[in-house]
């Protein structure tokens, strides 16, 4: 089996009662079987709690609070099943969280979900990531259409990376070799699309009508040539061209991943103060909606 992950994978630890978004606000949280099975048999007052605060339908879940706070999330911003049973009784999506596989014959790459503050100071605060690669020579024959799409990737990152020229020319040479171009890109107009999708985070809402208010004119200001916009979008492609199920997604990914930098770059631009904040949030409402991503390749 061939795994992958970005050089940064191996140094990420939560930032529990530290962090400031924490992602145990605001997400329904469901339980998985086996950790339903191991909470149906705590005993004492914390397993009654646990059960009581559980809805089975239509998947079980944690009842949020109104305030949207997972019920087992304390004043001081620790897990409250962790201080009392340990680790091992979280349920898998608290285990695992911000972590995401992409699973497939003979290859599984892992990564850290941008929707996460740790990972946006990871992606951007040191060095530029690489993709690290470990293969235990076991498992099964890897499938060809994923090898494509990875050797692919490697052409784009290369272009990206060592391509000559400015950033934008780099990025049109990328596109043009998965044989794609990008519409031209209008921060208000595109802010007032997102406007339309499915939204968690009143703060998102706020930063697109800005956004919509004040992008006249942002493209022609669009700070490209910042490392951080080519380490932003290498993270996209990674994540995400690897899922493509034929040529036409494929470019549709591509396009995809293009939009979410430059609207993450056009949102920096008008609002300097909160950079990692707006790629947290693309990630968060985004990435982490397949409605809405398929909405937005739709537009694309
Ligand atoms: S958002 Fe990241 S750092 Fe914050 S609590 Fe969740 S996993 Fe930990």
């Amino acid at each position: 089996m061939l795994i992958v992950k970005p050089s940064f994978y191996d140094r990420f630890a939560c930032r529990a009662a530290r962090c400031v978004h924490s992602c145990c606000v605001g997400w329904e949280i469901d339980v998985d079987p086996g950790t339903m099975e191991l909470y149906h048999t705590l005993e004492g007052p914390l397993g009654d709690e646990i059960r009581e605060k559980i809805r089975p339908l239509p998947e079980p879940h944690f009842i949020l609070q109104d305030d949207g706070r997972c019920p087992f999330l304390n004043d001081g911003g620790l897990c409250r099943i962790i201080l009392g049973c340990g680790e091992e009784a979280l349920c898998d999506i608290c285990a695992e969280h911000p972590r995401f596989y992409n699973c497939f014959p003979g290859r599984e790459e892992a990564g850290l979900g941008l929707c996460c503050e740790e990972t946006v100071e990871l992606l951007l605060g040191g060095e530029s990531f690489t993709l690290i690669e470990d293969d235990d020579g076991e498992g099964d024959d890897p499938d060809r259409w994923v090898e494509q799409l990875a050797s692919l990737r490697d052409v784009l990152f290369s272009y990206l990376r060592d391509g000559e020229g400015d950033f934008s020319g780099r990025i049109d040479r990328a596109l043009s070799a998965a044989d794609t171009e990008f519409p031209p890109f209008e921060p208000a107009v595109c802010a007032q699309q997102l406007l339309g999708l499915e939204r968690m985070d009143d703060r998102w809402r706020e930063m697109l009508e800005y956004l919509r208010d004040s992008g006249a004119g942002v493209e022609c200001r669009l700070p490209l040539d910042d490392p951080r916009y080519e380490r932003i979008l290498r993270y996209f492609l990674y994540r995400h061209l690897i899922t493509a199920k034929d040529e036409e997604d494929v470019r549709r990914l591509l396009r995809f991943c293009v939009l979410g930098m430059l609207t993450v770059c056009a949102l920096d631009v008008v609002d300097p103060e909160r950079k990692d904040e707006h790629l947290r949030l693309w990630s968060a409402e985004i990435e982490y909606s397949d409605e809405n991503i398929s909405r937005i390749c739709t537009w694309l």
